[in-house]
């Protein structure tokens, strides 16, 4: 039957879009477990906080993609160990990549826009910006239909001109461990590790297969310790934040001040 998908899926996603295709999106938003105190007993002390502490949530995100292989076997791996994710897309590398983008959708992932050409935002005029993002949503639109696209600025750069032109939040990052050019899964993975807390963004590229790795091991290790993997807006609601169009945000809870 997955054999069936993968070659009806990208036919499919050229002929129609994927609109149709609804995404899975259960609650993350799930409290501690209630463990009978009989079987706690039986746990050792780490097990134990792990289990009874409140849930801690994370958002990676992705920029830079879709890439036909590198993000296809990122979901995968996604899919494997049941953890959403973000996906922010550059527009002119959809064409050729539309069944990826209908997994991100039906698979619980979020997706929002990067531009249309990974334009620096402050470098061009207000018209060229508004037109780099409409070019990118309608073609995100055209593939998964309808939606609320969150922009991630190119180089996370915008100015309060421009930022008054943009009808969606937009989404910086709390967590940056340079994979773009470390180009090292461990040392990707360390600089995450180090850091990450409960509530953070992290900003990653699957664009590149040293950081696909190091993502993975990132929701292993994180997932061993409690964390729950979940979509940027999911963070929102669960800290029970509403995003503001032409605010850029860090996290739900801290603002990145705008120049
Ligand atoms: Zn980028």
């Amino acid at each position: 039957m997955k054999r069936v998908l993968v070659i009806l899926l990208p036919i499919l996603s050229i002929l129609t879009g994927c609109i149709g295709i609804e995404p899975d999106l259960s609650s993350y938003a799930s409290g501690p477990a209630e463990i009978p105190l009989e079987i706690l007993g039986e746990l050792d002390s780490d097990t134990r906080q792990t289990l009874t502490s409140d849930p801690k949530y994370i958002a990676l995100t992705f920029d830079d993609g879709p890439r036909a292989d590198t993000t296809g076997r990122l979901l995968d791996g996604l899919a494997e160990r049941n953890a959403a994710c973000t996906f922010f897309i550059i527009g002119e590398q959809v064409r050729g990549n539309e069944y990826l983008l209908c997994r991100m959708a039906s698979e619980g992932h979020q997706i929002g826009s990067h531009t249309y050409s990974h334009t620096r935002l402050t470098t061009v005029s207000t018209e060229n910006m508004v037109e780099e993002i409409h070019k990118a949503e309608t073609v995100l639109q055209s593939v998964v239909g309808k939606k609320d696209f969150w922009l991630r600025p190119p180089y996370g750069q915008i100015d309060r001109k421009r930022a008054k032109e943009i009808k969606t939040p937009m989404i910086y990052w709390s967590v940056d461990p340079l994979d773009w050019k470390l180009l090292d899964t461990h040392k990707v993975v360390d600089a995450v590790l180090s850091t990450v807390q409960s509530g953070d963004i992290v900003l990653l590229h699957d664009f590149y297969a040293t950081s696909v790795d190091a993502a993975l091991e990132i929701v292993d290790q994180l997932q061993a310790q409690g964390f729950i993997f979940v979509t940027v807006e999911e963070l929102f609601r669960i800290q029970g934040v509403e995003p503001q169009a032409g605010v850029l945000y860090a996290n739900p809870l801290k603002t990145r001040p705008i120049p």
